[in-house]
C-alpha cells in the first residue's frame, strides 16, 4: 500500500489550503460522527513519480474540553497512527505559541518522521523567521507558502526522503 503522509497543526495555519495545493484526486471524506464536518479528508497525490497517500485533519486544539475539540484532536490522532511521515505545519507570521508547542510534544511522543514545515512566508525576506521554530525540536524546517507554492518541492523532497 501507498505511503501515508498526515498534515497536522493548530488551526488556522494553512493545512487545508496545503492540503488543497498538493491533492491530486479527491478520495474520501471520513466521517466517524455524523453532523462534524471537520474529519479526515485523503487524497491521492505523488512527488517525482512517487504517490502517496494525503491526510487533512482539523486543527488541534489544546485546554478546550469540549466535545468538538476532542473530536477533532482524536481525528489528528487517528491520522498520525495512520502516517508513515507527518507535516507539522506552523505560522512563519504568528511564530511558536503554546499549542503548537503542545502538538509537538504530541508528535515526539508518536516517534513518527516529522518534517516540520513553516507555511505564510509568502516573502523571501521573512526568512529570518524561520530560526525560532528549531526550538520545537525537529529538523531543519521548512518555509513555504502554501498561498503562492514556493518551498513545497523542497517540503516535498523532505517527506519522500523518509518512504
Ligand atoms: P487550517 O485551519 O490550518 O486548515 O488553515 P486554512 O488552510 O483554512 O487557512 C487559514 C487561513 O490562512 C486562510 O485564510 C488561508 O487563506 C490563509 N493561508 C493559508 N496559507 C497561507 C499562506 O501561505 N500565506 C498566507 N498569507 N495566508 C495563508
Ligand atoms: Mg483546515
Amino acid at each position: 500500500s501507498l505511503p501515508v503522509v498526515a498534515i497536522v497543526g493548530r488551526p488556522n495555519v494553512g493545512k487545508s489550503t496545503l492540503f488543497n495545493r498538493l491533492a491530486g484526486e479527491r478520495i474520501s471524506i471520513v466521517e466517524d460522527k455524523p453532523g462534524i464536518t471537520r474529519d479526515r479528508i485523503y487524497s491521492k497525490s505523488e512527488w517525482n513519480g512517487q504517490p502517496f497517500h494525503l491526510i487533512d485533519t482539523g486543527g488541534l486544539e489544546f485546554g478546550k474540553q469540549d466535545e468538538v475539540v476532542e473530536h477533532i484532536r482524536h481525528q489528528a490522532e487517528l491520522a498520525i497512527e495512520e502516517a508513515d511521515v507527518i507535516l507539522f505545519v506552523v505560522d512563519g507570521r504568528e511564530g511558536v505559541t503554546a499549542t503548537d508547542e503542545e502538538v509537538a510534544r504530541m508528535l515526539h511522543r508518536s516517534n513518527k518522521p516529522v518534517v516540520l514545515v513553516v507555511n505564510k512566508m509568502d516573502h523571501i525576506k521573512h526568512h529570518e523567521d524561520l530560526y525560532e521554530f528549531y526550538r520545537l525540536g525537529f529538523d531543519e524546517p521548512i518555509g513555504v507558502s502554501s498561498l503562492h507554492g514556493t518551498g513545497t518541492g523542497d517540503m516535498l523532497d523532505a517527506v519522500v526522503r523518509h518512504f
